[in-house]
């Protein structure tokens, strides 16, 4: 009898043996020997691509694994290609602060944002015009939802195609709702956080990632939550505003940090409306946290 081998994608690990999404079909992996020496140990993560060899049925080996194209920590996840930011429009209210910290996390980790606001029901049309206006400058459109109009959900639907998404963004924001809307058939947990704490999926240690109809695949745990930036430079800060970076190499000083500084053309285009004055306060939160840690390191 022939072995044949295929390339497959691992969408989850337990207890030794690793699923492996190859096509429509899912195999259950062993490791290769080499690969438990320790000179060659290492930890595979779901995300990972690897090349395997099909015995019999639904059973295989893994033989290789391919380099990653990026590692993401928490949660710890391979290959991610982007991270959907999921926050409601209305109860609660978007957290504005904390999703400009999650997109500068999000480039800095070489990761995609997608800005996702869930339960467009329940907006007020003055919070639709706001959200509009204080990300049209920059280029992550973000797409708007509601579980009560399923048809909303297609834009979202096709951007996760071919794809590993992981989801991010503040309890009762509507992320199982939306992922429960995304995939038929998977019916995770809903509800107001008090009925979720100590239930399965947030106390597993093994993060999997959900396989769509589509081929997509998504983390089932919502995590890249951390409430700390990472660690860059306060000068390079500005880079990761988009609608500040044509302004950065136009000020007096090229030390400039766009607070207080003469002539700093960062300001003078918030002056002119060129920058959202709330972009533009969040950069400043941001920026004196980086000039602090900096400070006491
Ligand atoms: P998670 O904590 O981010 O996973 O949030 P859930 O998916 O558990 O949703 C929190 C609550 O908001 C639940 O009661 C959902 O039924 C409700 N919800 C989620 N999406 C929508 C929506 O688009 N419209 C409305 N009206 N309610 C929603
Ligand atoms: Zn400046």
């Amino acid at each position: 009898m022939t072995h044949r081998e295929t390339e497959g994608t691992i969408v989850r690990g337990y207890c030794g043996f690793y699923y492996v999404l190859a096509g429509e079909q899912t195999y259950t992996c062993s490791l290769r020997g080499k690969f438990r020496l320790k000179e060659n140990n290492r930890v595979f993560l779901p995300g990972d691509r690897v090349r395997i060899r099909i015995r019999e049925g639904d059973k295989g080996v893994i033989e290789d694994v391919y380099p990653r194209r990026t590692e993401l920590l928490r949660p710890p996840i391979a290959n991610v290609d982007q991270v959907l930011l999921v926050f409601a429009l209305a109860n609660p209210d978007p957290d504005f602060v904390l999703l400009d910290r999650l997109l500068i996390l999000a480039s800095q980790g070489g990761v995609e944002p997608v800005i996702v606001f869930t339960k467009a029901d329940l907006a007020h049309p003055q919070m639709i015009e706001k959200i509009n206006e204080l990300y049209s400058a920059i280029d992550v459109k973000p797409f708007v939802v509601s579980s009560k109009q399923p048809d909303t959900l297609e834009p979202v639907r096709s951007l996760l195609d071919g794809k590993i998404s992981v989801v991010a963004g503040p309890s009762g924001a509507g992320k199982s709702t939306l992922l429960n809307g995304l995939s038929p058939g998977l019916s995770l947990k809903t509800g107001d956080v008090s009925s979720k704490i100590g239930r399965g999926r947030h106390t597993t240690r093994h993060v999997e990632l959900l396989v769509l109809p589509t081929g997509a695949l998504i983390a089932d745990t919502p995590g890249f939550s951390t409430l700390f930036l990472p660690d860059i430079p306060a000068y390079e800060l500005g880079s990761y505003f988009p609608e500040m970076t044509e302004f950065l190499g136009c000020c007096r000083f090229n030390t400039c940090l766009h607070k207080a500084e003469p002539d700093c053309a960062v300001r003078e285009a918030l002056e002119k409306g060129l920058i959202h004055e709330q972009r533009y306060a969040h950069y400043l939160i941001f920026l004196n946290e980086l000039v602090e840690r900096e400070r006491t390191a």
